[in-house]
């Protein structure tokens, strides 16, 4: 599809709604909606970012729609930087469905994914953080990614990111200059302090990087599996955590047999919660199927609940499942804290004291909210705060390729190679960063961003 094209599509979610919206952009917004519009004003002489009521009609059989609100967003003062025109009518498939009809009729083409955002990027209304950030803000199921999403899009990472790339520049146009020199390029690249620039921005890169832990935390929350023999009361913890019945409790072994997952708020983060109660398949196969794949899951999870039965002593399947923990990442809760406890002290090693512990009763709910604290403590604060956040891997990437090249040229510098070398290496740094903000980018690299898009958007 060519940028010459004027494209349409709906940019509510699907299903009834109050208000729909349908959204056309490019030169030929206007005249789409003047074949499928009558009201007391013609388009022709709309007034740019001002709602005039009318009727809209199927432009082939003069079937009347709906009753519709349009507003023309001249450009370059609109999102994609086109000319947009935007329907408001009643939100309703059938409705929604013939007005986009009736567009393609009047000769809109229907948008791509993310085709609305692409025109924005490719006519610079924003770059390519910005860009994605589009998709992050409207994906956002908690405060802290929203935020995260929104300062993205206001361009805070984007100043950032431009800093370093103009700080490159700078520094590579000496290196470059001092080539022709070839007899001096060592001792300018020495008295111009160089090495220490260099290094400079190589830390400040590789601090921004570095923020990409917490970053991942916020956009895509924290995994937390349940994990512990049959019967120590997993599921039970479960709905306890979640706030209502949806993993099944039985007094029989093995009586969940899928994982149950759900996700729940805690502190504007995401904390995505499974019970692996469902690992264990049946008496017979307990041991090893269920440790086997309880490996699997403590291994891909953030946080682990290693379940025990305070009331009982543990035996040897809690020992085995204990031997595939990760201390850092584990909590011991002692359950069924509610019935006289079968020991007063931990019956495991601590690793040191790394090992967290929470005394808890699924059934009566003591202890269930301290728990809940302490796995938000366990992330450390990832709230709102001042510093700027990487939360795409894609960034992350593209930033550890400028800190790996960065630390070439660095090398370079110091071994008094020659000039040259130096500025292909910042020439590649400079080249990462730019990938970032899409001051160099590919086609493929363009479409395989905004195909994540939803349609509309
Ligand atoms: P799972 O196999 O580990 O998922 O265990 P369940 O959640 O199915 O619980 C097994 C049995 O222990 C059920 O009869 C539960 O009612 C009981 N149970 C679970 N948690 C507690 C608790 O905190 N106190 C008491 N008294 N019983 C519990």
């Amino acid at each position: 599809m060519s940028c010459k094209d004027t494209i349409c599509a709906i940019a509510t979610p699907p299903g009834a709604g109050g208000i729909g919206i349908v959204r056309i952009s490019g030169a030929k917004s206007l005249a789409v909606l003047g074949k499928i519009w009558e009201g007391k004003r013609d388009v022709s002489s709309f007034e740019s970012h001002k709602m005039y009521l009318g009727r809209i009609f199927n432009p082939q059989t003069r079937i009347f729609i709906d009753t519709a609100m349009a507003v023309w967003m001249r450009g370059p003062y609109s999102y994609t930087g086109e000319d947009v025109v935007e329907i408001s009518s009643h939100g309703g498939q059938a409705v929604m469905g013939q007005i986009l009809n009736s567009c393609v009729a009047a000769g809109a083409k229907i948008a791509e994914p993310g085709g609305f955002t692409k025109r924005a990027f490719l006519n610079g209304k924003m770059d390519l953080i910005q860009a994605e950030a589009v998709a992050d803000l409207i994906a956002a199921t908690n405060e802290t990614a929203a935020y995260v999403a929104l300062e993205q899009l206001e361009g805070r990472l984007s100043r950032e990111v431009t800093g370093f790339i103009d700080e490159l520049t700078g520094l590579r146009a000496f290196v470059e200059a001092s080539i022709d020199f070839p007899e001096e390029d060592i001792e300018i690249i020495e008295k111009e302090g160089i090495t220490s620039r260099l290094q400079r921005i190589s830390n400040k890169v590789k601090l921004l990087a570095d923020t990409y832990t917490e970053g991942r935390t916020i956009k895509d929350g924290v995994s937390v599996a349940i994990v512990g023999k049959p019967n120590v009361g997993k599921s039970s913890l479960f709905n306890a955590i979640v706030g209502h019945e949806r993993a099944i409790v039985h007094h029989a072994p093995g009586t969940t047999r899928d994982l149950v997952k759900e996700t729940i708020q805690l502190g504007g983060i995401s904390f995505h919660i499974t019970d692996a109660a469902g690992l264990w398949v049946g008496e017979h196969e307990v041991e090893k199927i269920g440790i086997e794949k309880a490996r699997k899951l403590v291994a891909g999870s953030d946080i682990v609940l290693f379940v025990l039965d305070g009331s009982g002593d543990p035996d040897g399947s809690d020992y085995e499942i204990y031997k595939t923990l990760c201390p850092e990442k584990t909590v011991i809760c002692v359950n069924k804290s509610d019935l006289p406890p079968a020991f007063r002290k931990l019956p495991f090693d601590s690793a040191g004291g790394e090992i967290e512990f929470a005394l808890v009763s699924a059934v009566t709910g003591e202890g269930v909210e301290s728990l809940k604290r302490t796995l938000t403590f366990k992330i450390g604060s990832k709230g709102k705060n001042e510093s700027v956040v990487v939360t795409s891997a894609r960034h992350k990437e593209a930033l550890d390729s400028a800190i790996a090249n960065l630390g070439e040229a660095i090398k370079a510098a110091r071994e008094t190679q020659s000039a040259e070398f130096i500025a292909q290496h910042i020439n590649l740094a400079h080249e990462s960063l730019g990938r970032i903000t899409g001051q160099v980018t590919t086609e493929t690299v363009l479409n395989e961003i905004f195909s994540r898009f939803c349609i509309g958007k």
